[in-house]
Parts: C-alpha cells; structure tokens; sequence
C-alpha cells in the first residue's frame, strides 16, 4: 500500500501524506472568487501583481517583483471561512514557473483576524517556460480551446502543506508568541512570492484543497458504491446516504442493462432515492460515486440539493485509463452554481482507479 500514490507522478516527493486522504475542494478557484492584490508598494515598494482566471479557469496569480524601494513582494489574497476543524492541511494544485513562493492563512474568531498570518514556503516546477500562452497576456478570455490542456494536468503538480508546516509571520519576520495555527477558524488565505529575485512570475492555481483521513464510515459508504460497481460489471457505483447516516439507496451504471443513456450510477441512486423518500429534494444527504460526476450527474445533484459529494476517481483517471468523458469538472460546474455541494475527491481512490 505504500506506493498507492505512485501512479500521479505529479506530487512533491517527502510531502505525499502515507496514508489515504480525503481532500475537500474549497472552492478558492473558483472564477466568481474574488481575489486582491497587496504589494509591496503598500510599504512603498514597485512590485506589481494581479489575480484573474484563464481560458481553463485557472487561478493566475501574475506579475513582476521589484527589489527597488526596499521592496520586493507581490501578493494576492482572498477572505473566505472555511470550517477546517479535523483537517490536515492544504494541496494546491498548480503549475508554477520554478520560483519560491508561500501560502499564507490569516484566522481568528468571529472574522477578527490576527494581524500575523500562517506561512507555509514551497518552490515550484517550471512548467511555464516552455508554453508561453500563460494567462497574462490574455487575461479576458472565456473560450473552451484549451480546456484539454487543463485536464491532462501533466505541466500541473500537487503541493501538499500540512497544517505543521505553517509558521506565524508578520512583515517578514517569524512571530515566537503566536498560538498555533488552528485551521477551524480561518478568514483569508493568499499566495506571495519573495524569494529575493526581480523579474516577471507567474503562477497558474487549478486547484486549493483541504486534506484530512477519512472517517471509517466515509469508506464502508465508498466500499459499498465499488460493490455496485462490480455488480454491474463496470467502473461507476453510487451510494446516497441521508442525515442520519442512513443508507437511502445504491445503485451501479446501467445504461447498457437498461438500454438507456442516462442510465449512469449516480441518476440511478438519484431516481431510488427521490422515490424512497417521496420527494425530488435530497438535502441533507450525502452522494459516494466511485468516479467523479460527468456534467448530467453533478447536475442532477443540484438540482436534488444534495448536500456532499465523495467521488474516488477523477475524470482524468477515466481519461488516463482510456475512458471518454465530457471534459469538465464536478467542481467547475458546483463553482458556477449557488448553494452548490460541498466536493470530496480521492475516497478509495486507488480501488476506484483499479475499476477502470
Ligand atoms: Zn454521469
């Protein structure tokens, strides 16, 4: 079981949690998101950075560090509450340009943030240098051309910053009496660069995730969807369970026993669910699919209000394994939607993939 993770080649080596995680996508990326700069021209510096999304609605924090002025950082930050409590800390990810840069986590109780903040350093690959169609020098627009690019995800690596890595500072300098970071009340996260250097940078985010362990009953659910797998003979089982941890329903793809298109796991689980409860609205509950949900599934999700999604394999899996899949993720269409589901992907991941 060591070597689960062998198979994404992309991910830091020494930072790669042991054990299987469960990663809750927060959302941060998403292209309604607001993100603002802070620079160091606030302390009277030049550096100059911006934040936008590109074509493949990435999060592209860009621009150029200036050592002028005593000078020499570029930031962007965004306010969000995320309810941490029980994580592990944070994967981003990214493709970067081969510069150092940090995450940063701002917390305090009832949105009064301390003035310190978290930091945690990494350095990053460059994978920029070699394709210069980097989203700064076509920040406005919305087209689908290079969507592929996103999805393959090989220039993309993961960034994996446990909670115990984050260190308190404040302009600069380490804060010795600061408490220790707890993550169940955090108010602001931003992305900085200050390694020291001048030039241009850029940084292109797909992705910023909380991490933890998964609970034993999160997997006996994801276990049970991969048996509705191997009952129907294919990759995709699905489980809904309601508030009280009840299991409403389960189902496996049947579009090729049924005839029928739509026949996938999840709307199978869906129709169960809705007529066991004598009602379309599935607040509250919570969906396991063994791979992530094609556009029609995460939409039918919506639309039945449930409330948490656990999928095991990514649409690129399916892809890498030879799978045709409409490319775009659960987690583009839940950023396009209020009230969306909350997201939870690599539950059983490496047993998901093995299905494919
Ligand atoms: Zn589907």
């Amino acid at each position: 079981m060591k070597n689960r993770h062998k198979s994404t080649s992309s991910r830091n080596p020494g930072e790669i949690p042991e054990h299987d995680y469960l990663a809750m996508l927060t959302g941060l990326t998403h292209s309604g998101i607001l993100w603002e700069p802070v620079n160091d021209t606030v302390m009277g510096g030049r550096s100059h950075s911006n934040a936008g999304f590109n074509s493949s609605g990435q999060l592209c924090f860009h621009g150029q560090v200036s050592l002028e002025n005593n000078g020499g950082f570029a930031s962007v930050r965004t306010r969000c509450r995320l309810g941490l409590g029980g994580f592990a800390g944070f994967r981003l990810r990214l493709a970067g340009d081969g510069k150092r840069y940090s995450f940063r986590i701002k917390t305090g109780k009832d949105g009064q943030l301390h003035r310190f903040s978290y930091e945690a350093v990494f350095d990053t690959r460059d994978a920029l240098h070699s394709d210069h169609s980097g989203c700064w020098k076509n920040p406005g627009t919305t087209g689908l051309s290079d969507r592929s690019l996103s999805l393959a995800d090989d220039s993309h690596e993961e960034i994996w910053l446990p909670f115990d890595r984050f260190r308190p500072v404040f302009r600069g300098r380490q804060v010795p009496d600061a408490p220790d970071l707890d993550p169940s009340d955090s108010g602001e996260v931003s992305l900085m660069i200050k390694d020291g250097q001048e030039g241009s940078f850029e940084l292109q985010v797909s992705d910023i995730a909380a991490y933890r362990l998964p609970q034993e009953n999160e997997q006996q659910w994801m276990e049970l969807a991969l048996a509705m797998a191997g009952e129907s003979g294919t990759p995709y089982g699905a489980v809904i369970v309601g508030p009280d941890d009840r299991i409403i329903s389960k189902a496996g793809n049947r579009v090729g026993a049924a005839s029928d298109a739509s026949a996938h796991a999840e709307i199978e689980a869906i129709r169960k669910a809705g007529k066991k409860q004598g009602s379309a609205g599935l607040s509250g509950c919570r969906l396991f699919t063994t791979v992530e949900p094609c556009p029609m599934c995460m939409s039918a999700v919506i639309w039945a209000g449930i409330s948490e999604v656990y999928y095991g394999a990514g649409i690129p899996d399916v892809v890498a394994a030879g799978g045709k899949q409409i490319m775009m993720r659960a987690a583009e269409l839940a950023g396009r939607t209020p009230d969306s589901p909350v997201l939870y992907e690599g539950l059983c991941r490496d047993a998901c993939i093995r299905k494919l």
